[in-house]
């Protein structure tokens, strides 16, 4: 068993299975958990396991505060300690404003804002008692900058931002860190559907991101800093400058 423990909400695939990897890399134990993707979740468990650090998936939905408080403590129960939680599972619902249904609205906030409340109170509690740990939200860049078509989610990445900064005021005596990264245009499932190529010309480096970017950027606010809390940083290739 190694000594340190990370927790990757939203684990199974995209984004966070390749910061469920990076942290695995560095020496983690890692607790994923996923929505419903049983098949995704076991592959990254083995993916990380053949790393040669324990792994084990815990489903349950984040925008539930029993389910979340249910899971978090199975993981307390298996690993024992929490040193990393990376609040990554996210959904979008997208529509233009004047459209958008109030279920849309909620289902969106509710994944991506509320569960960072409800799962990083109970972790919060846990690195208190150690003394130490660091959060890593993610964000993204629509958080900062707004996007048609996207008010609610816009509405959520905005508000991890703010969660951000008021836990690293809030906890950064209890030597708790927390920082978000806000990522740009990113290959994964999320975004396989929307027309990229128009976005190239506004992107500096002109390609998309891949998920092993903003991998990097979570470790090195999770792991490689100590004295960096309550920033954002934009990983999106220089399309917001
Ligand atoms: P993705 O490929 O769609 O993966 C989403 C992950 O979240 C899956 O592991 C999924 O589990 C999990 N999840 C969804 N709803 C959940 C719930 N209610 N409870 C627990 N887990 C849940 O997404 P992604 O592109 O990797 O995005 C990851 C994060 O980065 C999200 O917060 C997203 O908003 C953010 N982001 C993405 C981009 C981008 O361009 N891709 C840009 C900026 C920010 P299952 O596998 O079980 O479904």
């Amino acid at each position: 068993m190694s000594e340190k423990v990370a927790i990757v909400t939203g684990g199974s695939r995209g984004i966070g299975r390749a910061c469920a990897l990076e942290l695995a890399r560095a020496g983690y134990d890692i607790a994923i958990n996923y929505a419903g993707n049983s098949e995704a979740a076991e592959k990254t468990v083995a993916d990380i396991k053949a790393l040669g650090v324990d792994a084990a998936a815990y489903k349950f939905d984040v925008s539930n505060k029993e389910q979340v408080d249910k899971g978090i403590s199975e993981i307390l129960e298996k690993f024992g300690r929490i040193d990393v939680l990376v609040n990554n599972a996210g959904i979008t619902r997208d529509g233009l404003f004047m459209r958008m249904s109030a279920e849309n609205w909620d289902a969106v906030i509710n994944t991506n804002l509320s569960s960072a409340f409800y799962v990083s109170q109970p972790v919060v509690k846990v690195m208190m008692r150690q003394r130490s740990g660091a959060i890593v939200n993610m964000s993204s860049v629509v958080g900062v900058s707004g996007n048609v078509g996207q008010a609610n989610y816009s509405a959520a990445k905005a508000g991890l931002i703010g969660l951000t900064k008021t836990l690293a005021k809030e906890l950064g005596s209890r030597g708790i860190r927390v920082n978000a990264v806000a990522p740009g245009f990113i290959n994964t499932d999320m975004t396989k559907d929307l027309d990229t190529s128009k976005f190239l010309d506004f992107i500096s480096l002109k390609r998309l991101g891949e998920v092993e970017d903003i991998a990097k950027a979570v470790k090195f606010l999770a792991v490689d800093t100590d004295y960096v809390t309550g920033q954002v940083l934009e990983v999106d290739g220089g399309l917001i400058i």
